[in-house]
């Protein structure tokens, strides 16, 4: 016999419903039923970070921790502050999985293979009581007079348990991801959905003049794309890629820049410091100091410093018609002028998306304005939480989207058995009904 009423349903098996529905559980909390649509839960875990996962970032102040989250910002603090990614390492560690920082203040699971986050959470959730159903899409909610949820699901044959697809739930949270399916279900409830948009992609130049570079790394650059809505600066590592321009700077420009891009069609006017932020007059120097070290060498094969990729300078020589075997003394003022102008800001044609990077995030979802970020409980509708991507809340790469799972799921499911605890004598759910613990 399997339960039809469950204190706590958990629509989405990602790292924010696992984390909501691990955390309501540990905290005493029977009855929680965690609906995962396809076979398998914790997808997007799997494959993220190249298989690595990268779990969370070593950004300990939840003031600069903001700073990363182009949708969220400062309405991030609270949340933050309550759970951060201190925290995020404390609670991996104390379930058997250590995170490693890297130079960059990336975390990784020391086994750097993205199998052992899932274990964990999978292995806690069972050592909660959290009852798992894969192939269990939620399709439609129904909030219900005097309290709680009446729901249908689809059920995929020979996945999930052969139960009965309409359930109750005294509480509900949604954490969909950026599935569709979420935010119908939200705006069916009443709440305001931020239209979605693609952040975190990479970028195609018009007729990529920079495709003989293909693969190679400068860094630092500064990049600045110029849209009608504004500017978009930042600085950081640059990959070429057949298609145009890839690498942590160009993602953090394209989640910055996501909407401001999609109204523009993803065509925009990018500029290219490729001197990472030197002054015009350090840089005359440098032309200087090359011109007097190396005044015999063909300007071909001498940059004017040891870091500029030499593909680069070549592809700057040719495009801005500068002889490139003529010697470093044999260079005209002009010339050296146009070069210092190219070196410090060239234009290149950005004319769409490339495809995704690494990491890809929906921008969009369910306003946070009409949750409660103390609690992830929807101002509107009693007894309906949130947590993860579903919200309008996405963060650049570097593991700051699992940071706002891990954080948002935590909160709603500390929130949840509280709440459950105050205004549940005798909750619904009782375990006692379960005999299915997970139908895998
Ligand atoms: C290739 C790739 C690599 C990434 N790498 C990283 C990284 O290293 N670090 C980082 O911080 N971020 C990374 N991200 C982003 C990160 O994966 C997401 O931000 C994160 O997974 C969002 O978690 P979530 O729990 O909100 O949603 P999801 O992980 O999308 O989980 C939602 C789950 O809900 C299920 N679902 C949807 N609708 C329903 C329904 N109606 N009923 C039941 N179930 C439903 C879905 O099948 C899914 O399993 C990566 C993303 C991609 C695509």
């Amino acid at each position: 016999m399997l339960p039809v009423d469950w204190s706590l349903v958990v629509a989405g098996g990602g790292p924010a419903g696992y984390m909501a529905a691990i955390t309501a559980a540990e905290q005493g909390l029977a009855g929680v039923l965690l609906l995962e649509a396809t076979p398998q839960p914790l997808g997007k875990v799997l494959i993220s970070g190249g298989g690595r996962c990268n779990v969370t970032h070593a950004c300990w102040d939840p003031r600069a921790l903001v700073g990363h989250y182009p949708r969220g910002s400062r309405a991030l603090r609270g949340p933050f502050s309550r759970f951060a990614p201190g925290d995020c390492l404390a609670w991996f560690a104390d379930r058997g999985l250590e995170l490693v920082e890297e130079p960059d203040g990336r975390l990784f699971p020391r086994s750097n293979r993205s199998s052992s986050v899932v274990a964990v959470l999978e292995a806690a959730a069972e050592a909660a009581g959290v009852i798992v159903w894969r192939g269990a899409s939620l399709r439609q909610v129904e909030a219900r007079e005097g309290g709680g949820f009446s729901l249908r699901l689809r059920l995929a044959p020979g996945l999930a348990p052969a139960a009965t697809s309409t359930l109750s739930a005294a509480r509900l949270l949604l954490a969909t991801g950026g599935h569709p399916s979420g935010r119908q279900l939200a705006s069916q409830l009443g709440h305001g959905v931020v239209a979605p948009v693609p952040s975190l992609f990479t970028l195609a130049l018009e007729a990529n003049p920079l495709a003989a570079l293909r693969g190679v790394v400068m860094d630092p650059v500064g990049l600045e794309l110029r849209l009608p809505s504004g500017r978009f600066r930042e600085r950081g590592p640059l990959l070429f890629t057949g298609w145009g321009v890839s690498g942590p700077a160009t993602l953090r420009l394209t989640a910055f820049a996501a909407r401001a891009l999609k109204d523009t069609g993803y065509r925009a006017d990018l500029r290219i410091d490729w001197s990472g932020g030197s002054s015009a007059d350090a840089l005359r120097q440098r032309f200087r100091l090359a011109r007097a070290e190396q005044a015999r060498r063909r300007m071909l094969n001498a940059r004017p410093w040891p870091e500029l990729s030499r593909r680069l300078w070549i592809h700057l020589l040719e495009r801005h018609g500068v002889a490139a075997d003529q010697r470093w003394a044999d260079l005209r003022r002009r010339e050296e002028d146009i070069l210092l102008e190219a070196l410090r800001c060239s234009a290149y044609g950005v004319g769409g998306r490339g495809p995704f990077g690494e990491e890809f995030v929906t921008a969009g979802g369910v306003s946070l304005g009409e949750v409660n970020l103390a609690t992830m409980e929807s101002r509107l509708q009693p007894g309906l939480y949130f947590a993860g991507e579903l919200l309008d809340v996405d963060g650049v790469t570097g593991g700051f989207n699992f940071q706002h799972c891990w954080t948002s799921g935590w909160l709603a499911g500390g929130a949840i058995a509280r709440e459950s605890h105050t205004c549940d004598p005798v909750g619904p759910g009782s375990a006692d009904l379960v005999e299915n613990r997970e139908h895998r």
